[in-house]
């Protein structure tokens, strides 16, 4: 049941996701995990990005959802270490740091030529705004209620 379930989850991030080619551009953004270890780039463009609010991408990251981005894996490089894979469900590897357990990146087996990648991890997340919410049958109910603020 549980693998059904994670399975669920990644088919419906494929179907979520698309991406524009990717168009040779001297621009790099840059980004990686917390403790600098991991370090990855690619290439300025124009990528589909969403919230995630699936209870996989919640556990994972321990947060009420995951912001992704998805671009080539032909666009993108790792330009110091090497994250650590984990198979989290049957169609789909996540990544990230071994040493300090920021989540990096995930690639689902459906869909190989694309990496999709942590906004939260890019040095300038600020500028990479999320345009799509998925899975928000999963969304917490106290995700997106306004806050007092001290
Ligand atoms: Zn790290
Ligand atoms: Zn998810």
């Amino acid at each position: 049941m549980l693998g059904n379930y994670f399975s669920r989850t990644d088919i419906t991030c494929k179907f979520s996701w698309f991406v524009f080619k990717c168009i040779t551009m001297n621009e790099r953004i840059e980004g990686g995990c917390f403790c600098g270890a991991v370090r990855y780039s690619f290439e300025r463009d124009e990528y589909l990005s969403a919230n995630c609010h699936c209870s996989m991408c919640r556990r994972i990251s321990a947060a009420p959802f995951v912001s992704w981005m998805v671009l080539p894996l032909s666009c993108f490089e790792y330009t110091q270490g090497a994250p650590k894979e984990l198979s989290s469900s049957s169609h789909g590897m996540r990544y990230f740091c071994k040493e300090c357990g920021t989540p990096i990146a995930c690639i689902l087996k459906e869909d190989p030529e694309n990496i999709n990648i942590t906004i939260c991890s890019l040095d300038k997340p600020q500028d990479f705004e999320p345009k799509t919410e998925i899975y928000t049958n999963d969304k917490l109910p106290w995700g997106s209620k306004d806050m007092h603020r001290e």
